[in-house]
């Protein structure tokens, strides 16, 4: 039998010089993934486990007239008030999460770094260009959420890396749209979300975005910046040739099932021509 260590930093500095000094770490926040992340019928851990829940760096909520950032420790209750959450539609995503028991425990930290498949809040933050802050002994460093999808869209999580914050651009959410394709999300299945986003600026589209994650994440970037500038409401013509750019994509693939997709692309798009903020 294999025993391990745990520790309890309560300083971001004991958790640096842990992480840096310690051979095999586990981090754990809440632990609410423990069963799940196990290969086996057993239950294995590192031989160290740091627990980061007692540290207030990671639990803190800053908001500047450009960005919020969310400590990775926060759990998804505390998220529950402030932007993108206070958004009528992305609230109710959140409070698709477990229960509210779960989400007074689980972080938004360990919701990201869940490493099976992409979880339900994934694709929300993807449109919005959430960036992710990593922490190690003496370097900082700053990566947009794709950083966490390899080039075939799958899960690319280094294990014993440290997620310190996640920061998020203020922008007016002009255009949201949130739709679950398919089963269950966690711990496994085939359970997906499809989230779309938009900016207008002065009758133009000046930001737009649509990500579908669950086993894998999806996004063109061709089509967005088709849309990108367009006029708002978003013109049929330019509707329609997105829609062939996204056909062709997913069909290329060989992974998303075009077929059940597109008809959810095609309303996302159909909602931005007929929608009047
Ligand atoms: C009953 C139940 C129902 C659920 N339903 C849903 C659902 O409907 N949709 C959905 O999307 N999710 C669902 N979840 C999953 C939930 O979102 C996650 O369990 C939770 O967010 C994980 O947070 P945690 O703090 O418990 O992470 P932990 O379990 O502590 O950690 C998860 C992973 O992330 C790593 N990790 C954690 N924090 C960090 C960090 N700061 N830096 C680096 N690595 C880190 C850990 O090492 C581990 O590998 C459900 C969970 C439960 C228990």
């Amino acid at each position: 039998m294999n025993l391990s260590e745990i520790h309890y930093p309560h300083t971001l500095q004991e958790l640096m010089l842990l992480l840096e000094h310690e051979r095999k770490v586990q981090i754990v926040a809440a632990g609410t993934t423990f069963g799940c992340i196990q290969d086996s019928r057993y239950l294995s851990f590192e031989p160290s486990i740091v627990y980061i829940q007692h540290i207030p760096e990671l639990s803190s909520i800053h908001k500047t007239e450009r960005m919020i950032s969310f400590g990775a420790a926060c759990t998804l209750s505390e998220l529950e008030h402030v932007y993108p959450f206070e958004h009528k539609q992305a609230k109710e995503l959140l409070h698709t999460i477990g229960t509210s028991a779960v989400r007074n425990i689980a972080t938004i930290g360990g919701h990201l770094m869940y490493g099976k498949r992409f979880l339900s809040l994934w694709a929300l933050l993807a449109c919005l260009d959430a960036e992710l802050e990593f922490r190690a002994f003496s370097k900082t460093s700053t990566k947009n959420i794709w950083y966490l999808a390899d080039e075939m869209g799958l899960p690319a999580i280094e294990s014993g890396r440290l997620l310190t914050r996640i920061r998020i651009p203020l922008q007016s959410i002009d255009y949201l749209f949130i739709k679950r394709i398919g089963g269950s999300i966690f711990p496994d299945g085939d359970g997906a979300y499809l989230v779309s986003a938009a900016t207008v600026d002065r009758r133009l589209i000046s930001d737009f975005k649509l990500v579908i994650a669950g086993a894998r994440a999806y996004r063109n970037y061709d089509a967005e910046q088709r849309i990108i500038s367009a006029p708002y409401p978003l013109p049929a013509r330019i509707l329609q040739s997105a829609l062939r750019m996204y056909a062709e994509s997913l069909r290329k693939s060989n992974f998303w099932n075009a077929e059940l997709l597109l008809p959810l692309i095609s309303q996302a798009l159909e909602d931005l021509r007929q929608s009047n903020t």
